[in-house]
């Protein structure tokens, strides 16, 4: 029980039941939309792309509280970031919660990411890796 309670820390929780950036932002120009029918996430990605730069970034949806909250993050993260900067975090997140990629070191240098550190529990979890990528597999579709 000890690592279900480490992975529905406070912050997941926070995000899940006040998620950061909800909504379409004025402008937006680029939007995809995933789902997880394993666990019935559906989440809409709406981009503001100013050229190469995520000038802004919002998602509507509804799932579980890891999904919701995953999206929420990952917001803030890339808000303000270039498309190959948001493709680097995207695999070093990839990385630190998909178990079949533990063998390479996610190597957090990035203060950013250290956040994202929460999230790294759903490893233990195979079935709950697909909430915790949905949002960023979506958002690199819109992207
Ligand atoms: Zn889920």
């Amino acid at each position: 029980m000890s690592a279900l309670r480490e992975l529905y820390q406070e912050v997941i929780l926070d995000h899940g039941k006040s998620p950061r950036n909800f909504g379409k932002p004025e402008g937006s120009n680029a939007d995809a939309h995933g789902h997880n029918p394993l666990c019935g996430d559906t989440v809409t990605i709406h981009l503001k792309m100013d050229g190469d730069v995520i000038e802004d970034i919002g998602f509507e949806g509804r799932g579980c509280a890891i999904s919701v909250a995953s999206a929420s993050m990952m917001t803030e993260i890339l808000k303000g970031k270039t498309r190959a900067e948001a493709e680097d975090m995207f695999s070093r997140f990839h990385a630190l919660v998909a178990p079949d990629a533990s063998a390479c070191e996610p190597g957090f240098d990035a203060p950013d990411l250290d956040k994202l550190v929460v999230l790294a529990g759903v490893r233990e979890f195979p079935m709950r890796v697909k909430c915790a990528t949905l949002a960023w597999h979506t958002f690199k579709a819109a992207a």
